[in-house]
Formats: structure tokens, sequence, C-alpha cells
């Protein structure tokens, strides 16, 4: 909106019905200034950019010399020194995911995170997700359940983003369970991949917000669980972006699938 001095305000407008007796029904309109909160916003986003962008390149130089001590401690059989690099480079990686969330939330933002379109077959990237989940993951057993045939278009590497969200989630919020089983259905419009766990679930209040960018159930804010409440952001616009779509079903107590 242009105000009589010239400013451009950002507004949001939206109006209700608050009576519909006819011949007069009545409604109230509102209009309200948000340029400050979009200037926030504005400033939050380019901190977000700037921080991941300068997070990153010493993070890939300290991982890399990481990598080099390892091995020269192994050649070495340097067995306690070899533990403890082993530790950091375990909380390397861990940083290393933190902050590439963050870099993909700016470019999200800025409306520049990019997909390559390549064919691949779905089940292969899959099953490759799997058994690299099953290598580190000790506490849960990822029990695939038949299998799809699709050829998927799209980016193959951001799909896997998706899957390994979805399994990380799944082993992270069900602490007291030992399975997580992905299952496939195939129609000839569409397939359809779920991903199940028998952990806490999500309530109803929270289910409408886990997708939103930064949302974290209050039960996990400063809870021993980490997480920057981006992973399902950044899924739901890895999919959308795919032309594809990400719902989730869930009981309190019993468990989630997210399909
Ligand atoms: P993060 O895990 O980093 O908090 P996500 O965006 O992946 O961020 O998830 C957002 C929130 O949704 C989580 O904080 C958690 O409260 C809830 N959530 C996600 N996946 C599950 C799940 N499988 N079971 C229960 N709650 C979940």
């Amino acid at each position: 909106y242009i105000r009589k001095d010239k400013k451009r305000i950002f507004v949001l407008i939206g109006a209700v019905l608050i009576d519909k007796q006819k011949p007069s029904p009545r409604a109230m309109a509102f209009y309200l200034d948000i340029t400050e909160q979009k200037e926030l916003d504005r400033k939050k986003n380019e901190f977000i950019s700037i921080a991941s962008h300068e997070l990153k390149t010493p993070l890939t130089s300290v991982k890399a010399f990481t990598q080099i001590l390892m091995k020269q401690f192994e050649h070495n059989k340097d067995k306690k020194s070899l533990y403890f690099l082993t530790n950091i480079n375990r909380q390397l990686d861990k940083l290393n995911e933190l902050v590439s969330d963050l870099l993909d939330v700016s470019k999200i933002e800025e409306g520049q995170l990019h997909f390559e379109n390549k064919l691949f077959y779905l089940d292969d990237l899959i099953k490759k997700v799997v058994v690299d989940f099953q290598y580190t993951t000790k506490s849960h057993m990822i029990i695939k359940r038949g299998e799809t045939h699709a050829h998927i278009s799209g980016d193959e590497h951001r799909i896997g983003q998706v899957v390994i969200n979805l399994i990380s989630n799944a082993i992270k919020y069900s602490p007291g369970s030992d399975k997580v089983i992905i299952s496939f259905k195939d129609t000839p419009e569409k397939t359809t991949v779920s991903v199940q766990d028998f952990g806490e679930g999500i309530s109803a209040g929270d289910k409408t917000k886990i997708f939103d960018r930064f949302f974290r159930s209050e039960k996990h804010e400063g809870s021993r669980i980490s997480g920057f409440g981006l992973g399902l952001y950044i899924t739901k616009e890895i999919i959308d972006k795919h032309q594809g779509s990400i719902s989730v079903e869930s009981v309190e107590g019993k468990g989630s699938t997210f399909s």
C-alpha cells in the first residue's frame, strides 16, 4: 500500500462475516500495518544466510583436517587418539547437518533452492538410504516392506534428503521403540512412500504446525532431543517442488506415519 506521504508499507488485510442475516449481512474487515514485522523477517533471513555461509567454509576445512588426522592415527595404530577423533568427527557431521539445514532455509526464502531434473529409480535410492542408516543405527531396525517400481523424475539427492529426514525423525522421536517401517504403494497415478514409527506421536494441535519453519513441539523445546525445527519445513518444500504432497497420521503415545 502507498501511504499519503508516498511511503510503501506492507499490509495484512482480512475479513470475517459476523452476521449472515439477510438482507443486510454484517462483516468486519481489518487492515494491519506489518511493515515492521516484514523488516524484522528480512533481517532474520539475512542473518541466517550470512551465518550459514560463513560457518560452512571453516567447518569443511576442519572436517577435512580431522579426516587426515584420523588416517594418520589409524596408520600409527594410536587407538586412543583415534577414538577421540572419531567422536569429534561424529559431532562435526551433526554440526554440518545443522548448518546445511540453515543454508537450505535461506535458499528457500530467497527462491534459490534449485532442483536437478533426472529420471531415477526410487527403490534403489531408498534401499541405499536404509542400508546407510542401519549401518549407524543400533537402537532401531529399519524394516522395508515391499518395493516400488516407480521411476521418478526429479532431484535424487533432494528426495534422498526427504527420506533421511523422515527416518531420522522416526528414530529420534521414538526412543522407547525398536523399529521403523518403510512401506510403499504404487497406483497408476502416484507412488506413496510411508515412514512409520511407534513413538510418542503428535498432538492434533501440533499436526498443523510441524511443517512450519522453526516449529518444535513445546515438549521438545529445551528437551534432550535436539533440533532446529527445520527438517520438516525443508522436506515439505522439496516435496511441493516435485509436485508431490506430504501428510501425517498420528496417535499420541502410539506413533506417527509420514507419507
Ligand atoms: P526438529 O526435529 O529439528 O525439531 P522437524 O522440522 O524435523 O525439526 O520436526 C518439527 C517437530 O515435529 C519436532 O520438533 C517434533 O516435535 C515433531 N515431529 C517430527 N517428526 C516426528 C515424529 N516422527 N514423531 C513425533 N514428533 C515428530
